[in-house]
Formats: C-alpha cells, sequence, structure tokens
C-alpha cells in the first residue's frame, strides 16, 4: 500500500470543515455583507428541533464532542445539555454566543454534526431498550459513506451497543473491535465447520468463537455440526438467514434452540443479524440472546434540528414563532418533566409532580476554551444505559 496516493473519495477534510468550507453558501454572501457593511453584533442562537422523527417521544442527544472540537479556539461560549441526555420536541438543547461573523458560517456544520449523531445514539438507544439487556453489536459500518463510521458507530457505541465491528471505529473508542465469521469466509473455507475450526486455530483465543450457520445448509444442521466439532468452545452461533430463505425467523431460532439443547449445548448463545430492526427485536428476544444490528442504527433518521437568533447585543429578538431570549431547561429529577424559564430563574418545582428540578444546560466553552472535562465515551455509555431506565420505546 505505501506511495499509493489517497483516494479522491468524496469527503470535506477536517481542515476544510474547520474553515467553513461547508457553509451553505447563503452564510457566506451573508458574511460577505456584513462585513462590507461594517456590521459586527453580539448574537446568541439557540438550537432546537420542531418535531422528533417517526414520532418518538423523545431522542437522545449527541455530536456535541464534535462541534466543541470545531468551535474550540473561536470566540464563542457554548451552553448544551450533555451527550446522551434525552430531550423533546420544542426545548431549547443548545446554545452559542458570539460575534456573528465568528460563527454563522459554521451554522450548516453544528447542525449537521448535532442531527446526524442525534439520530444515530437515539436509534441506537431504542434497539439498546428495547433488547432489554441483550448486547447489541453495531454492525452498521458498511450502511454509510466510510468516512463517518468511526462517528456512526461511536454514537451506536455511547447508546449501550456492546460493540462495533468497524476496526477504526473501535480505535477511535479505545476498545477491540467485535465480530464473527463472515460468508465470504465460509464459502472460501468450503463448509461452516471448516471455516469456524480455522478461525479457533488461527485467531487470538480470547475472542468468542462465534459460528455463522446459514451459508451452505439448514441453520438446525449446520449449527449442531459445528457445536459438536467445537465443543465447548463454540459461545454462539448466529442466524444471518437470507430474507428470501427466511419465512419465520423466530421459528427457525427456536427449533435451533431447541436442537442444541436437547443435545446439551445449552451454554451456546443464538446471535441473529440480517436486518433486524425495532419490531424484530421484540419478536425475537424470547430466543435470541444477541444481535448484529446494522441499517436500523447507522441509518437512523436525522433530528432536523434548526438554529435560530434569540438575542442580539444582549437584547431578546427572534423570528415569527420563536420565543426569544436566553433560557434555562430545568428537569424534574422524579417525572422528568421539562420546564422552561427566562436565563437566570431559579429551578422552580415540576408543574406535574410537585419535586424538585434541576438545570439540564452547561457551560462547556467560553471564549472558544472548554470550561468542564469533557467525559470519555465510556462515561456517557454508562450514563446512558442507566438514563435509559427511566424511558419508554414504543417499537416503530
Ligand atoms: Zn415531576
Amino acid at each position: 500500500m505505501s506511495g499509493k496516493k489517497s483516494p479522491r473519495l468524496l469527503v470535506a477534510t477536517p481542515e476544510e470543515i474547520a474553515k467553513g468550507k461547508v457553509a451553505d453558501v447563503y452564510f457566506v454572501r451573508s458574511r460577505q455583507i456584513l462585513e462590507s457593511e461594517g456590521i459586527r453584533k453580539r448574537v446568541r442562537a439557540e438550537v432546537f428541533v420542531k418535531s422528533l422523527p417517526r414520532n418518538w417521544s423523545w431522542a437522545l442527544f449527541a455530536g456535541l464532542n464534535e462541534v466543541l472540537e470545531l468551535m474550540e479556539g473561536h470566540d464563542v461560549t457554548i451552553r448544551s445539555i450533555p451527550e446522551g441526555t434525552h430531550f423533546r420536541a420544542n426545548f431549547p438543547v443548545f446554545e452559542i454566543e458570539g460575534d456573528y461573523l465568528d460563527f454563522g458560517i459554521f451554522e450548516t456544520a453544528i447542525l449537521g454534526l448535532l442531527c446526524q449523531a442525534s439520530g444515530i445514539v437515539t436509534s441506537a438507544a431504542r434497539c439498546v431498550k428495547l433488547a432489554d439487556g441483550r448486547p447489541i453489536l453495531s454492525f452498521g459500518a458498511r450502511r454509510m459513506h466510510p468516512a463517518l463510521a468511526p462517528m456512526v458507530e461511536r454514537n451506536a457505541y455511547i447508546a449501550g451497543c456492546s460493540g462495533v465491528s468497524a476496526v477504526k471505529s473501535a480505535e477511535v473508542l479505545g476498545i477491540e473491535p467485535t465480530g464473527t465469521i463472515p460468508h465470504a469466509l465460509i464459502i472460501l473455507m468450503g463448509d461452516s465447520v471448516a471455516a469456524t475450526m480455522a478461525f479457533d486455530e488461527i485467531i487470538d483465543p480470547s475472542v468468542p468463537r462465534v459460528a455463522l450457520v446459514d451459508t451452505f445448509g439448514d441453520e438446525k444442521f449446520e449449527s449442531l455440526a459445528v457445536a459438536e466439532a467445537m465443543g465447548d468452545k463454540l459461545a454462539a452461533v448466529r442466524l444471518d438467514t437470507t430474507s428470501s430463505r427466511r419465512g419465520n425467523f423466530l421459528r427457525i431460532l427456536q427449533e435451533v434452540r431447541w436442537e442444541l439443547d436437547l443435545r446439551g449445548w445449552k451454554g451456546v448463545k443464538l446471535i441473529a443479524s440480517g436486518g433486524i430492526n425495532e419490531k424484530s427485536i421484540v419478536n425475537l428476544n424470547q430466543v435470541v440472546n444477541g444481535y448484529g444490528i446494522g441499517t436500523a442504527i447507522s441509518g437512523g433518521p436525522t433530528v432536523d434540528f434548526s438554529m435560530d437568533i434569540i438575542e442580539i447585543e444582549g437584547k431578546p429578538i427572534a423570528k415569527r414563532g420563536k420565543m426569544s431570549g436566553s433560557k434555562e431547561l430545568f428537569r424534574c429529577r422524579e417525572c422528568l418533566t421539562d420546564h422552561v424559564l427566562p436565563r437566570g430563574s431559579d429551578p422552580p418545582v415540576c408543574d406535574s409532580c410537585g419535586k424538585k428540578t434541576a438545570p439540564l444546560l452547561v457551560t462547556y466553552m467560553e471564549k472558544g476554551k472548554l470550561t468542564v472535562p469533557y467525559p470519555d465515551a465510556e462515561k456517557i455509555r454508562s450514563e446512558v444505559i442507566n438514563h435509559l431506565k427511566g424511558l419508554d420505546v414504543e417499537p416503530s
């Protein structure tokens, strides 16, 4: 590979993004006009969403890590709800304050970072919640542009997924990548038993032995054959049954479970993959021990945040349909009801239950410098897992 030039993939480099090269041109033109008119004004702008995709009643906030990276060194102050916190439509989640000329051209990039990351983290968290403790491996890198794999899988991971498949994604997270055996290896090796035995011989023993059992033969007979060959070393079988052969996937899985159990392979777990979505998780939970999920996570809908000016030179002002002025967002610790009050207000008692509320917006950046140490992915992930206990998901 050495000496080969970088492929010309259609991506903007981080340097180009930092220079505002992915700004919508109307922001660039606005800057040109403001500069030639000599207009420099301190502006406060707020990010919120008018409605959530797919009738979600909540979404999780993500992408702040990259926004802070992008805005570091610019003379701006940023308040935001923490990553992994849930929010609902029409509540302020993020606020940026500074000279408009210092951040206006970054609106496109800031929104893009928040919209996509929040969509992915929410999609993943919904699957995690529905899987009810069963591990989910993120297999979605192949569904997205490869340049985005680290972002996609970082957000799948902080949502509570147990592992990520792409090597670079795992590297960014500081964890080992997770995977099983592809159909390609089985086809090249001849059959599932030969491929699994070779895997066992060659791959580091710390990697769980998970056989793929749907390549050439029936899932039941391949599972039994591989269990016989591998003995106690077999951790799980993965069923990725192609949709044209699937029929009733639950029944296939139940049959495999039955036959394995009957022969004493109760410890061999079942992993389901291939087009798994929220509804199939709920259907398969009764027999499946873990999932590999791609599109339902990485292709999650974007949360369509918008950024609106709410204050100029300290004076509240906003367009039609938007409440002006800087705000506080308070969340009830008991029933999780949110309350919005003008900036500087004391925490109210909850409208719904009368209990105490606490402020949610944190000042992360002042004059372009981080004001608090930013939590790592592991910390955010453990908070999300804890947080999810109080949230409901209707599979959609
Ligand atoms: Zn309450």
